[in-house]
């Protein structure tokens, strides 16, 4: 089997799940499920799929060259060879987890992920084509360099996505001491949550042994059910809004801020620092100087707040 169709090959798996799921919700909570909304996740999903078969042709190559030239080690067959991979994987994509909601360039693509307010495992599906864009490929260049061959990578990469449907869900309350050791369904709520108090946590993919020890661990609180979504939500299920609505925030933004300094943080730093720059021109703006922000939109409290601006002008 070409181990880049994993998803696809699961696809069936996946979908029959989703029917099982809202057939469970149907009379216990019927707005679990909406069919605009998973109709739009499911498109995303295709988009997403498309997007990155077309990516790995072009990565794939990549992590060969990287594999053949510079890796230096060669990572053992069998057992030993298939826990590292695992494991080094699953850092990474802590790694990279964390730098999707910490960077607003790597943001732009995953706040498609989490501009639902409905939680369930549809929502998985809610993915953007614009990851290659964004450099996801990028995080796992290291796994070649230290012996793991293009096949390996790529089939460990979606193995490990494909675990992360099933967490996914409201169904499922919390599991025990897997808690402690997996990224379960409530642990990865919390992680979905705009609350403040869940805003950044729990970036596990399979393990959140990596939560725990670097102190991006929350428990889900019965005291604070989970809101879903982001801090100012975008209301649409356009998938093109969705997949682009940050990027053309974040061009503005660099256009529309003086200094190489205000430029550079407008991509790579924080999502939310766009909002202490305008609190910083209206200030500017009372204190009498000329200085005005290309937007009209008022600070943000929060995290996770990049697309207040557009979001309220697409609704
Ligand atoms: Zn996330
Ligand atoms: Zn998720």
């Amino acid at each position: 089997m070409n181990v880049e169709l994993i998803l696809l090959a699961l696809a069936p798996v996946f979908v029959l799940c989703i029917g099982i799921e809202a057939w469970y919700w149907r009379r216990r909570n019927p707005g679990m499920y909406s069919l605009k909304d998973t109709a739009s996740n499911a498109t995303l999903a295709l988009m997403h799929q498309g997007a990155d078969k077309l990516a790995w042709l072009l990565i794939v190559p990549f992590y060969a060259w990287l594999y053949d030239h510079y890796r230096i080690y060669t990572m053992p067959a069998g057992w030993v060879g298939f826990v590292l991979l695992f494991v080094v994987q699953d850092f990474l994509y802590y790694v990279f987890h964390r730098a999707s909601h910490r960077i607003r360039w790597l943001w732009a693509a995953h706040v498609v992920h989490h501009s639902s307010e409905r939680l369930n495992l549809s929502t998985a599906f809610r993915q953007s084509l614009m990851y290659p864009v964004a450099g996801m490929w990028l995080f796992w260049t290291p796994m070649a360099l230290i012996g793991f061959t293009p096949v390996q990578i790529v089939g460990v990469v979606l193995l490990n996505l494909a675990f992360q449907f099933f967490v996914h869900t409201q169904a499922i309350p919390k599991l025990g001491w897997l808690e402690y050791v997996l990224n379960t369904p409530s642990i990865h709520r919390a992680h979905h949550a705009r609350n403040p108090r869940y805003i950044d946590r729990n970036y596990a993919g399979v393990l959140v042994i990596w939560d725990r020890m670097f102190g991006s661990y929350v428990e889900e609180s019965e005291a604070e059910p989970c809101e879903f979504g982001i801090v100012d939500q975008i209301r649409t299920h356009n998938p093109i809004t969705l997949t682009f609505h940050e990027w053309r925030t974040m061009a503005r933004d660099v256009v529309a801020m003086k200094g190489w300094r205000n430029k550079g943080m407008a991509l790579f730093g924080p999502p939310e620092w766009r909002h202490a720059w305008q609190a910083a021109q209206l200030t500017q703006l009372a204190a009498g100087q000329t200085a005005m922000p290309s937007e009209g939109g008022l600070p943000g409290t929060a995290k996770r707040v990049g697309s207040v601006n557009v979001s309220q002008k697409t609704l």
